[in-house]
């Protein structure tokens, strides 16, 4: 029988980048994906700071920065004749269109993040290109065209079903989505609130669509968007969810819902991708039961406003990899693994509510109408933008860590040496770091036989900072001083494996 570390059910953005942290640490894993191709639907058009983080720190930033331009070009054309852009969008609210002109990019929490500021416009497909190439260079196996069928999970280890074939594994990550199989098998809680819109977004053909508004649109009947890319539209209609989610997406079906809530009498001649989405909110109470555990969309489910699901679930995956290999290999401290829910399960809350706010917003009522004036005014002030720019990009993320210093618990800024080096170019073998950035006898002493240790200089006052592999601050202090630092490499480094 086929036996491995680790089975991953679900080859999407999530379940790859899961693969690639688990086989930079040396864990022997297996994705199993049902599609045969990545699938081309519209989905995700932008990338956060963190998940552009995670890929830069581990080589993909090059990557990266070619999909990104081939989608400015996209822009490009879809703007032709139509005036200067001007300055690019902060982001949007309940379609709320804020600038990025007045927000105060000043402000502390746009701390440094090196090149991975400058890539944000990566569309999903693209991300799991750079993933799928990446997991093959690192010598994954991803099983295309399989489905996990099944699996009876014990104390030591899952049975897992593709079919007629049976894998054994150490531990079973479901990453297969909002309708996940592996979550509802292993019976994990999964609470949240109902769904009151359906919302369409496809790429489309159009005729007489002379009438329609570039960019978010209200209009007495729901809401719509058009661009930035060729034929991309989106509508939102308070109808309740669609009577069958698996139906078709048929060219009439977008072309109604177009007519309805735009008023413009438009013919969809073509649809080369769509989907419907809900606003079903539900998130899993724990993300581990056992020797099984959930990441991404198995994990949270929610509407796709505000652009998170995909950066969530890289989120997950970033935070859960090294965790699970350590305790695979053991050399994970005490309760590392539990870490991992404790960690993303208020990310993942804070998601859904962020949707569930702008669901509020976007209601055909004139209330509501009339209070998402007042919210539009308040976010288009110079704090209003620059809170929807710090909440939007990801910068606020911390998480829970004992320390002192304001870094701990924050993605560590790429900090730039005196050397010209980046932070982010010694992170690439995906294991601990501890900068001893004053030259500190005391701070190596501690960190002996126990972490990597970088000596370096740079222009502030730390003594040194102890990053994880996933690129968050486990310890930081300043002046020369190193006190929490035996206790901080105890509770979050795994033992180098000789
Ligand atoms: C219209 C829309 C717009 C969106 N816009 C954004 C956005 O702007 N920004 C953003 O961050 N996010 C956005 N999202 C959300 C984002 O697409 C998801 O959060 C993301 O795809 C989650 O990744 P995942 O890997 O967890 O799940 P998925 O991408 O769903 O991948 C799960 C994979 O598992 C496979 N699978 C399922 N069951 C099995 C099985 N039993 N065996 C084997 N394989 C299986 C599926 O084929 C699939 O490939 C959007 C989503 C939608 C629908």
């Amino acid at each position: 029988m086929d036996n491995r570390d680790v089975v991953i059910a679900g080859g999407g953005p999530v379940g790859l980048m899961l693969a690639c942290e688990l086989a930079l640490a040396g864990v022997d894993v297996l994705v199993v994906e049902r599609l045969r191709e990545i699938d081309p639907t519209i989905k995700a058009g932008s990338i956060n700071v963190p998940t552009a983080e995670a890929l830069y720190r581990r080589g993909m930033l090059p990557a990266l920065q070619e999909y990104q331009q081939q989608a400015f070009e996209q822009m490009k054309a879809f703007r032709a004749g139509k005036g200067p852009s001007g300055p690019p969008p902060a982001g949007h609210f309940a379609g709320i269109m804020v600038s990025s002109a007045g927000v105060h990019f000043d402000d502390p929490a746009f701390r440094d993040a090196g090149p991975a500021r400058s890539v944000f416009a990566v569309g999903q497909q693209a991300v799991e290109s750079i993933l799928g190439a990446r997991a093959a260079e690192l010598g994954v196996e991803v099983r295309r065209g399989t489905e996990v069928t099944g699996f009876d999970a014990g104390d030591e280890g899952v049975t897992v079903r593709l079919g007629d074939v049976v894998v054994r594994a150490s531990w079973l990550v479901g990453c297969d989505g909002g309708r996940s199989l592996v979550r509802k098998l292993a019976g994990f809680e999964f609470p949240g609130t109902e769904p009151a819109i359906t919302g369409r977004q496809a790429i489309v053909d159009l005729e007489s669509a002379e009438g329609l508004q570039r960019s978010w649109n209200y209009t007495p009947t729901g809401l719509y968007a058009h661009g930035p890319v060729p034929g991309r539209v989106l509508t939102v209609e308070f109808d309740g969810p669609p009577e069958d989610r698996d139906a078709p997406i048929t060219a009439d079906e977008i072309q109604g819902s177009l007519r309805r809530v735009t008023g413009v009498d438009v013919t969809v001649t073509a649809v080369h991708s769509a989907t419907r989405f809900t606003d079903n909110a539900r998130q899993a109470t724990s993300y581990r039961t056992g020797r099984v555990l959930l990441a991404g969309d198995a994990a949270h489910v929610h509407s796709p406003f505000g652009g998170q699901g995909l950066n969530l679930g890289i989120g997950d995956a970033v935070n859960l990899g090294w965790k699970l290999a350590a305790t695979i290999q053991g050399t994970a401290p005490e309760g590392l693994l539990d870490t991992y829910t404790t960690e993303r399960h208020p990310v993942g809350a804070w998601v859904l509510d962020w949707t569930r706010a702008q669901i509020a917003l976007m209601r055909t009522d004139s209330r509501t109408a009339a209070l998402r004036d007042v919210v539009t005014d308040l976010l288009r002030t110079a704090d209003g933008s620059t809170y929807l720019a710090k909440k939007l990009s990801g910068v606020l993320h911390r998480y829970p860590i004992a320390g002192e210093h304001e870094l701990v618990g924050s993605a560590a800024p790429d900090f730039e040496f005196a050397d010209g080096t980046r932070l982010g170019e010694y992170l690439s073998d995906g294991t601990s770091l501890l900068l001893d950035l004053s030259d500190s006898a005391r701070l190596r002493e501690l960190a002996s036989g126990r972490v990597r240790v970088l000596t370096t200089k740079y222009g502030g006052d730390l003594t040194g900072v102890l990053i994880r592999p996933d690129g968050y601050v486990a310890w930081a202090a300043a002046d020369g001083a190193v006190a929490g630092l035996d206790e901080a490499l105890s509770t979050w480094v795994p033992q180098i494996r000789s």
